[in-house]
């Protein structure tokens, strides 16, 4: 669903990413970790479109988008601060998808009311998000960019604001709904115990290269080098 291709990207001559190469499968749940630094935000920054590579091409769904802006690219990105419009209904946050733009009032509504189902938050359609909790707002936000129906989707650290408890439940709720839906996630984690319990692989990233793509299991029973070892026994 995926590929990356020799992804380069440098900032005030500095290279943050260092020839990026990855294959995604369709409805695959890919975990993306590595030190603060390591060029994990860019390289979602880039697969969403909102920056441009310096050398390199990404290719989602067998179409090379790398030219194309970030609402051209059937890819939608969930991130940490999940900025919800407060005077809207929770209903109405869902159903303003920039990509819904074109449907009718009613199909938006239809379809907000779907996604609503999924994560399990029909009962709250008519209520602001200030009413709802910080995992509920997640669960909104991530409606939101459901209702798109992304081919992609990116979540750049989506449940770092929350408490242990919130977390526990929405990392099963999230795995539930990637199942459910067959779309592919790209996740992005500080959490080790989050990426080693949720994804389908790892890719653990060192100074804008992937040291080791694979399993969980695998990189938990034979890391590549020494660093992964150290990285993924230490890091929390
Ligand atoms: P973290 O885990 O802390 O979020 P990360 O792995 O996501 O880190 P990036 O956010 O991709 O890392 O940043 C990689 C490097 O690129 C950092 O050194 C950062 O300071 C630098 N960087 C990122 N964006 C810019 C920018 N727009 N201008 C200049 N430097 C940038």
């Amino acid at each position: 669903a995926v590929a990356l291709d020799g992804l380069c990207k440098s900032y005030d001559g500095r290279r943050v990413l260092d020839g990026l190469s990855l294959s995604v499968r369709r409805g695959e749940f890919l975990a993306l970790l590595g030190p603060s630094g390591s060029g994990k935000t860019t390289a979602m920054r880039l697969i969403g479109g909102f920056e441009a590579p310096d050398a390199g091409r990404v290719h989602i769904a067998g179409r090379d988008v790398t030219d194309l802006p970030p609402e051209a690219r059937p890819v939608n990105t969930v991130f940490q601060s999940y900025a919800l419009f407060p005077h809207m209904t929770v209903l109405e946050n869902v159903a303003f998808g920039p990509r819904m733009q074109g449907l009718s009032r009613a199909a938006r509504r239809a379809r907000a009311g779907e996604m609503l189902e999924l994560v399990h938050l029909s009962a709250a359609a008519d209520q602001p998000p200030a009413e709802l909790s910080g995992g509920m707002q997640q669960r909104v936000a991530l409606a939101r960019a459901l209702a798109n129906r992304p081919e992609v989707l990116l979540l750049d650290e989506p449940l770092a604001a929350l408490d242990r408890g919130l977390r526990d439940e929405m990392q099963r709720e999230l795995r539930r709904i990637q199942r459910e839906i067959g779309a592919t996630f790209l996740y992005v984690t500080h959490d080790q115990d989050e990426a080693f319990g949720m994804a389908d692989r790892m890719a653990v990233m060192r100074a804008g290269r992937f040291e080791q793509v694979d399993t969980p299991g695998a990189i938990y029973d034979r890391p590549a080098s020494g660093w992964v070892a150290h990285f993924v026994g230490t890091a929390t």
